[in-house]
């Protein structure tokens, strides 16, 4: 058995068919992403939210005696009140900013069937997160996340400059 920044399924997978371990655990993959292992199943690798192995809102938060939180995951420990139902009315929304919340509020949007498009005036979505990630894989961990986060979260239509 082998634990410990497992974040994501391929790597898993890779390390089952090596013979390195029988069992591969996973943990804070699943706090960012409890869909994970139906999604791997289905092959939908795309639809992952990768776990960015920050540690900000899960451990980060645990060491100051506050509830769990997560960084791609805003559901976290509030999947009761945050359930998705849909819309009563389907409407035309427009999302300003492809950062993190612009993306999470495009993507919860589209879920409950609006019909979502998103402006961004840079040609990169996700920035802060992304960043953030990209900082930690390369101090850090080989095991960094993918690129399935545009994908997950993408909305109807995007746009790079803000209609007038
Ligand atoms: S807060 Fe960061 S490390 Fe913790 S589960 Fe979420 S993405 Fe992963």
């Amino acid at each position: 058995m082998v634990v410990g920044r497992i974040n994501n399924a391929l790597i898993a997978e890779d390390i089952l068919q090596k013979g390195s371990a029988d069992v591969t655990v996973m943990g804070r993959a699943l706090l960012a992403d409890p869909e994970l292992p139906n999604k791997a199943k289905a092959g939908r690798f795309d639809d992952i939210a990768p776990c960015t192995a920050c540690s900000l809102g899960c451990i980060g938060e645990q060491t100051k005696m506050r509830p769990m939180t997560c960084v791609v995951n805003p559901m976290l420990g509030r999947e009761k009140e945050t359930e998705l139902t849909p819309a009563a009315t389907r409407k035309r929304v427009l999302v300003v900013g492809g950062g993190p919340g612009g993306l999470e509020a495009a993507r919860l949007a589209a879920a409950r069937g609006h019909d979502v498009t998103l402006c961004e005036k840079s040609a990169k979505l996700g920035d802060s997160s992304t960043s953030r990630s990209s900082l930690r894989r390369s101090k850090k961990s080989r095991y960094g996340s993918n690129t399935s986060r545009g994908k997950r979260r993408r909305p109807a239509s995007i746009s790079s400059s803000i209609p007038r």
